[in-house]
């Protein structure tokens, strides 16, 4: 998950607020409005998990599931056109975090992650993928196996901001569990695979600055696995990681 600036309200919204009141009654017009919007700020790539979405902007389907409210719906009904809470998310992630929220009904998830690791304490909320003044970002709650592709929380982190990323992870499930690690579509295998593309195009150069540009390109928020290239970068060349910061 990468951090995202995000814009001011657009100005339909106060419009949208004042024709509906509920989610579901939008028609696919505010729908589109909405999604193309949120493109505006997230590209189309998913905010938690960064693939990049198979249904782009250009989807005739207003439904295509690609707006995820991060306070779902069903647990926070007042949200349902809160600007701030709108994220653009793949279906998969959209689907893994389905009405989810922690300390509703999660006292079996609790018990569970505490027995993995005695680290976990019952957390409150997710990794907020917004950019908010005084808060940790998104992208600093985690850290790669970059041999494998696996995203865990963060070293760095106090105790209950690992919980939060720990609480993350297994809810949106970013490690995709549910597919074998060969499973091409396992999310450890699409970091690896945006990675040797990477290692392809720069081998391909022979100017140092070519090179750069083009990993500078891939470390783009907007760039599938942006998080995953950047760790890889900054493990494989030390010395760049002071170019890029
Ligand atoms: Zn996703």
């Amino acid at each position: 998950m990468h951090s995202v600036e995000r814009s001011p309200e657009p100005d339909f919204f106060a419009s949208l607020r004042a024709t509906y009141t509920q989610w579901d009654e939008l028609d696919d017009d505010a729908r589109i409005r909405i999604r193309g919007a949120l493109v505006r700020d997230f590209g189309t790539v998913c905010v938690y998990c960064e693939q990049a979405c198979q249904s782009p902007t250009q989807s005739a389907d207003p439904n295509d599931e690609s707006v995820d409210h991060f306070r779902p719906r069903n647990r926070f009904p007042e949200q349902w056109l809160d600007w701030l809470n709108l994220v653009y998310a793949c279906r998969r992630c959209n689907q893994a975090k389905g009405g989810s929220w922690p300390g509703f009904d999660d006292a079996l998830v609790n018990q569970l992650l505490s027995g993995e690791d005695s680290r976990y304490t019952t957390v409150s909320e997710y990794v907020n993928p917004n950019v908010v003044a005084g808060q940790t970002p998104a992208g600093d709650f985690f850290a790669f196996d970059t041999a494998t592709g696996a995203i865990f929380p963060s070293e760095q982190l106090d105790r209950m901001e690992w919980s939060i990323a720990r609480r993350t992870i297994r809810d949106i499930d970013l490690n995709d569990s549910g597919l074998g690690e060969n499973d091409a579509r396992h999310l450890w295998n699409r970091r690896l695979y945006q990675y040797q593309l990477l290692i392809k195009r720069i081998n391909q150069l022979d100017d140092f600055d070519a090179k750069v540009n083009i990993m500078r390109d891939f470390m783009l928020p907007d760039k599938p696995f942006s998080s995953f290239i950047a760790a890889c970068i900054k493990g494989r060349f030390p010395l760049l990681g002071q170019v890029f910061g």
